[in-house]
């Protein structure tokens, strides 16, 4: 016995560190991916926090230090994260977005509205009719044209159910800017970049932005060029749009950005599910 209390402690600290109900001794609630739970873990869910999370994305250059389906996975990462509070399932991303300042980029998809909505509402209508009681579209990509279709989603979800409450935003929303800052949110800049070095330091590979590289070998004969700006395929900020994140990020700035985010959904989501009132404030 005493071997195994030794053997947990470096467990113990860790799982203490991480902050999450488990660590402080408070039983989970049920969560997980979606795709790896079976009939009964989701029956589970459904009884004891009946929530689903939805991470949209897109594919875009995200500067040449950060993947190209960042949005992605930034909000799949902050999705878990929260239902790891909250309880429920996370759904796999949805890579399919729309709007922005990128079209015509190399590695960038980025597609019309049209052939994006009929599958997110069918996507929604489905986990009404499943029993989730809470159902939140994250996006991780917020041009105005995106997050404008994901608020028309849940707003038109909720009249078509009005037993659920759909919650539609991007994290921008429910994050503080630094001071000096109008905005917390950016193209793969101080704040993408930071909130990346937080979930996922592999994900950032900051020595990739190099001047120099030869435009032909990384644009398509579409994509927009501009001498001496973040649109010229030479600039080492190529595709970024804000502060340089060689100087301007952080894994702490981050670390700030994903515990708010992080305890402002899951607040959202739980006053969403103590009160179970129709959806029409959303
Ligand atoms: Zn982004």
């Amino acid at each position: 016995m005493r071997l195994l209390l030794i053997l947990s402690l470096p467990f113990l600290a860790w799982a203490s560190w991480d902050g999450s109900a488990e660590a402080q001794g408070i039983p989970a609630k049920p969560h997980g991916r979606m795709e790896q739970m079976r009939p009964d873990d989701l029956e589970e869910v459904l009884k004891r926090a009946p929530a689903a999370f939805v991470p949209l994305g897109t594919f875009e250059h995200h500067g040449f230090h950060l993947p190209v389906c960042f949005d992605g996975i930034k909000a799949h990462a902050l999705c878990i994260k929260v239902s790891e509070k909250t309880g429920g399932a996370v759904l796999p991303t949805f890579f399919y977005g729309t709007g922005g300042g990128h079209i015509g980029y190399k590695w960038t998809n980025i597609v019309a509205e049209e052939q994006i909505v009929p599958l997110l509402s069918g996507t929604l209508d489905f986990l009404a009719r499943q029993g989730f009681r809470v159902i939140v579209l994250l996006t991780g990509h917020y041009p105005g044209e995106q997050t404008r279709m994901v608020k028309r989603l849940v707003q038109e979800a909720g009249q078509r159910h009005p037993q659920v409450k759909f919650l539609g935003l991007a994290e921008p929303e429910i994050t503080t800017p630094l001071p000096g800052d109008k905005s917390s949110g950016d193209h793969a800049a101080k704040y993408e970049t930071s909130i990346a070095l937080a979930l996922h330091p592999d994900w950032v590979r900051l020595d990739k932005l190099v001047e120099g590289r030869d435009p032909d070998g990384i644009t398509l004969p579409e994509t927009p060029r501009k001498e001496g700006t973040p649109y010229d395929p030479r600039h080492p900020l190529y595709a970024i749009h804000g502060q340089d994140p060689r100087t301007a990020a952080s894994r702490e700035t981050g670390e700030k950005l994903v515990q708010e985010i992080v305890r402002r959904l899951a607040r959202l989501v739980e006053e969403a599910l103590q009160s179970p009132a129709p959806a029409a404030a959303r």
